[in-house]
């Protein structure tokens, strides 16, 4: 079924250098890119993304880590795109992530770890609704 998920080359690997590949690593799994946009954003942006991690200890790290300068917003289409998005980053935590990944090859850290991909259909929808417009999604 064609679908389509929401994912950002975070602030660490843009910062490294690391966006052309893996946007190539994206393009030869399969997806098309819907619509990019690299920019930064505010923490209280990220605060809005990361909203459902609020009460976790990392969050507020993470939103600094996310506004510490810019990333690439991203919406993905291809037959299941959602679980193979997540299949392609790796693991959370690079050190637990599989040969191959994103995450494996371009993460340093469980925080700094390259790449987001939403973890549901509903993720998704919430994320890509987010970041991008309506008109945008062509
Ligand atoms: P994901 O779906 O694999 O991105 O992982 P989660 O939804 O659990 O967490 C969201 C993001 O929070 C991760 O991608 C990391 O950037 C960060 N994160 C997750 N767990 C930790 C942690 O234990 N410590 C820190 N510092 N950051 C974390």
């Amino acid at each position: 079924m064609l679908q389509r998920t929401f994912s950002i080359i975070k602030p660490d690997a843009v910062r490294n250098g690391y966006t052309g590949a893996i946007l190539a690593e994206i393009d030869r799994a399969g997806f098309r890119i819907v619509a990019i946009r690299k920019q930064s954003i505010s923490g209280p942006q990220a605060e809005g993304f990361y909203h459902v991690h609020k009460e976790r200890p990392f969050f507020g790290d993470l939103c600094v880590f996310m506004s510490s300068g810019p990333l690439v917003l991203l919406v993905l289409e291809k037959d299941n795109a959602i679980a193979d998005l997540r299949k392609l980053m790796g693991a959370t935590n690079p050190a637990n992530a599989e040969e191959g990944t994103i995450r494996k090859r371009f993460a340093g850290s469980i925080q700094e770890n390259a790449i987001h991909g939403s973890d549901g259909e509903d993720t998704a929808a919430f994320e890509i609704g987010y970041w991008f417009a309506a008109y945008e999604l062509i």
